[in-house]
């Protein structure tokens, strides 16, 4: 493995729930718990899970949005929280960038797609003049397959894929080494995802970039990660590289979500057995004792809700954290 760009240790991240008469909080969500795990430069670490496993959280608090409640972020050394409180915090917002979900709510639509893409230059103050900022502008505007005579137009004008692009194209406009892609193609047709996964890899080849790809499937970060971590209920339940996890998924949960993947082979597919979840995910705010997913495995034990599974790292860089495989 080379070098760690992003190192999480025990991140925590709880939101008030409720509040008494006196304004304190008497119930928290639980959206990330103790969550370990490495990013390593130049790699796309894809992050799966269903839709409030906090991994939008995860992303969120690595960029600076959330303060951590528990626990620290670094990038290349550096504390990202304590940076981002100091004066440092221009350099280090530079270094950490984020493309959205929907292209069409994070554009502003009363700005130009230049203006879009001019306004992080123009915060960093990275452009030395107008001619300078447009020459830019244009030339992020091709990198990302848009054409310069773009720039006077209005998000409004564009396809969804197109939209994404200039997303893209602002995230990488300071210059960035880290760029956590928050289900950049979940809102998008089929038909454009894969353009849009070939573009961020085409970047990243280019320009050494590091990703975290936010997913809330396996098939979509199957064709673009390095490693697969998934998440279940705030916790991180399995990692391990992208070929190993699709060949070998130990957690009971990363089989469930692999075996809900349709396989394009009719024989295959009419022979595949499906691993169907009971019952609904719990609520964050009350999760359940010991290993958060025993309310939905078809393993469970006594045990399991005695105990929080630890997450171990086994042969292959694979780590699981659960009681049945650790054993
Ligand atoms: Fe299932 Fe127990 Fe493993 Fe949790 S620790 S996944 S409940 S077997």
């Amino acid at each position: 493995m080379s070098e760690v760009l992003i190192n999480v240790q025990n991140l925590t991240k709880f939101f008030t729930a409720k509040r008494n008469f006196w304004g304190s909080p008497t119930s928290f969500v639980k959206a990330v718990e103790n969550v370990n795990f490495q990013v390593y430069k130049g790699e796309t670490l894809g992050v799966v899970g269903e839709t409030g496993c906090g991994k939008s959280t995860v992303g969120r608090t690595l960029v600076g949005l959330y303060k951590p409640t528990k626990g620290t972020v670094t990038c290349d050394g550096e504390d990202v929280h304590t940076a981002i409180a100091s004066s440092n915090a221009m350099k280090m917002r530079r270094k950490i960038q984020m493309i959205f979900q929907d292209p069409y709510a994070s554009l502003n639509p009363r700005m130009t797609v230049g203006d879009i893409i001019g306004e992080p230059l123009d915060i960093h103050r990275l452009a030395s003049g107008v001619d300078d900022r447009t020459r830019r502008i244009y030339r992020l505007l091709r990198q990302v397959g848009l054409n310069p005579e773009h720039a006077n137009r209005f998000p409004h004008e564009f396809s969804g894929g197109q939209r994404q692009r200039v997303g893209i194209a602002r995230a990488l406009a300071v210059n960035p080494e880290f760029i956590i892609c928050d289900e950049p193609i979940s809102a998008l047709d089929v038909s454009i995802q894969a353009q849009v996964v070939n573009l961020l890899q085409e970047l990243q080849q280019k320009f050494g970039l590091t990703y975290l790809f936010i997913a809330h499937d396996l098939s979509m970060v199957k064709h673009i990660s390095t490693r697969v971590a998934v998440m279940y209920l705030g916790s991180l339940v399995e990692l391990a590289p992208c070929d190993e996890i699709y060949k070998n998924p130990q957690h009971p949960y990363t089989q469930a979500l692999l075996s809900a993947i349709p396989i394009a082979d009719p024989v295959i597919e009419a022979k595949r057995q499906r691993i169907i979840l009971e019952g609904d995910v719990p609520s964050p705010i009350d999760p359940p004792s010991g290993c958060k997913f025993r309310t939905r495995c078809r393993y469970a034990a006594p045990q399991c809700a005695k105990e929080v599974p630890a997450f171990i790292e086994g042969a292959n860089h694979h780590a699981v954290a659960c009681h049945l495989v650790n054993k």
